[in-house]
């Protein structure tokens, strides 16, 4: 292998810079080529290239986003897509690429390697660290500081007006952001995708907290928690049902993808770069870097992708204790 694409796929999240910065650096010192391929899959069909070396990705480490642009490809779901894509990267020398990305691009990168036997190695980027086969995906720490830092903002007004907040968080189909978040910033309930307790639940709960001389409370909703049709709904059954208290909405919203790594994902982001560009060399093909019991370990695609992540029940649990 002599030149590696890397680029970027689906949602952003933190820590993907210092992912490219580390897979193009990781080049350099190993004197294989890097080319940075622009807009994810739509950049590879249209051959939006450009050779890095390893200034290109100076004063990148500290920031949000990523400076290779990420797109969703509608075209590369079709063989004729993937087709222009492949011969792209042949026309450019390229002869393997690193994903960095969730489950859709993995799904994608797997089928290209199955058409073509294109080498791929990918790297978990998403800040809901819903992808198998490691304990954390880039950006997800990130993510958690940034919520929590939100949550306390809510709590200083909440208490100020002896308000419920009802706060909605990221997250689909799983709760990990919103049950990490919610034991962090100390709520009194974390509804999650994962378990329905029911509304009626939530306010004997909500009530007993009340009699027991809280005067204000912070519940974290994940975006996928069916408990209510929707957080509004939620919100008007508890007002209906619960007068004493003022309740209000916070959509968290996209701020929860932006903002500087933590260090925690910059040095996660380096070592995975490292492994990922390693691991090609090694003629290794259609595998994640993943971290578990922080070492790096390699996980089938098809595995990281179809595998379901668990919600950690002993968290479940530390959060019921800590809302008596
Ligand atoms: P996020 O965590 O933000 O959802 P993701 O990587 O899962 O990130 P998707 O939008 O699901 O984001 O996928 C990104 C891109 O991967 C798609 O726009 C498409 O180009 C490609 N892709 C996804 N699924 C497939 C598939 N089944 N076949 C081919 N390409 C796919």
């Amino acid at each position: 292998i002599k030149k590696i694409g890397v680029f970027t796929s689906g949602g952003d999240s933190p820590g993907m810079n210092a992912a490219i910065r580390s897979v193009v650096r990781t080049c350099a010192y190993l004197n294989v080529e890097c080319v940075g391929i622009y807009w994810g899959y739509q950049g590879m069909i249209k051959g939006d290239f450009k050779l890095m070396n390893a200034r290109s990705v100076h004063n990148i480490i500290n920031k949000g986003g990523t400076i290779l642009k990420t797109a969703r490809c509608e075209e590369f779901r079709t063989k004729e897509g993937r087709k222009k894509a492949y011969d792209q990267l042949q026309a450019a020398g390229i002869d393997a690429f690193v994903v960095i990305g969730g489950d859709g691009s993995f799904t994608g990168a797997m089928i290209f390697n199955q058409e073509f036997g294109f080498p791929v190695i990918g790297i978990p980027g998403t800040i809901d660290n819903d992808i198998f086969g490691t304990t954390f995906t880039l950006g997800f720490d990130t993510a958690l500081n940034t919520v929590v830092e939100a949550i306390d903002k809510i709590r200083d007004t909440a208490s100020s007006h002896n308000r419920l907040f009802f706060v909605e968080v990221m997250g689909r189909d799983v709760g990990h952001i919103a049950l990490n978040a919610g034991v962090g910033a100390g709520a009194e309930e974390i509804l999650i995708p994962e378990e329905n307790l029911g509304r009626e639940r939530l306010l004997e709960s909500l009530k007993r907290s009340r009699s027991s001389g809280k005067s204000s409370s912070i519940v974290i909703v994940a975006e996928g928690d069916k408990t209510g049709k929707n957080i509004f709904e939620l919100k008007e059954y508890v007002e209906a049902n619960f007068p004493d208290y003022e309740v209000r909405v916070s959509v968290l919203g996209h701020m929860q993808r932006g903002g500087a790594p933590s260090c925690y994902d910059r040095v996660l982001a380096s070592r995975m770069g490292v492994r990922a560009v390693e691991a090609l060399l090694e003629g290794k093909t259609n595998l994640m870097v993943g971290v578990q019991d922080n070492q790096l370990i390699l996980t089938p695609i098809n595995k990281a992708i179809k595998g379901h992540t668990k919600i950690d029940k002993e968290l479940i649990r530390v959060s019921e204790i800590m809302s008596t």
